[in-house]
């Protein structure tokens, strides 16, 4: 499929035994993405957040604009693969993770395809909590304000604003 443009988060809350701490693992990971053909268009600061659920320990997260002729589910495909090889375990979706990589927005519009929906569990673009998550929203509002959600219409800056 011909290039477009993804914002994409980058998570890490795990130490990764060769590349180090958090904000050494999302470099890592762009660098692994770049490594596969995702060309990276813009990278955030790295953010370091306090954790939510129960993993004890903050998060850090940064958002970047990268741009590759994959479709959404092959860059999905894409993340889990580089997940795994950075030694993420499967099944504790809260807990200590070495690294979680979401797609956030999609130069496409929306995945499914409008006027479907994704079922639960599978692939939804724009991410489902993007509007919710200041952990999400911090890092991107620098590198893209004025990117609109496809289905609320809403900016980057205004779902930022809305959160309060
Ligand atoms: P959250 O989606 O709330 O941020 P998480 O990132 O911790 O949770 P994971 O365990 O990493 O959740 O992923 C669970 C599933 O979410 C994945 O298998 C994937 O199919 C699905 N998913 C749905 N939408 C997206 C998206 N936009 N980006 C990444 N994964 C998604
Ligand atoms: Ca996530
Ligand atoms: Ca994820």
């Amino acid at each position: 499929m011909p290039r477009t443009s993804y914002a994409i988060a980058l998570g890490s809350n795990r130490r990764h035994g060769r590349h180090g701490s958090p904000d050494r693992v999302i470099a890592a990971a762009l660098d692994a993405l770049a490594a596969e053909g995702v060309t990276i268009i813009r990278m955030s600061r790295v953010i370091a957040t306090a954790a939510l659920g129960p993993a004890g320990r903050g998060f850090a997260n940064a958002a970047a604009i990268v741009e590759s002729d994959l479709t959404p589910p092959a860059l999905l495909a894409l993340f889990k693969r580089i997940e795994r090889a950075f030694g993420r375990r499967r099944g504790r979706r809260w807990g200590p993770r070495v690294l979680d990589l979401d797609i956030l927005l999609w130069s496409g519009g929306t995945w499914p395809p409008f006027p479907r929906t994704a079922a639960p569990g599978q692939l939804a673009v724009p991410h489902s909590q993007i509007a919710a998550r200041a952990f999400v929203l911090d890092p991107l509002l620098p590198i893209t304000p004025q990117w609109r959600h496809p289905l609320t219409g809403r900016t980057v800056r205004q779902m930022r604003a809305r959160l309060g």
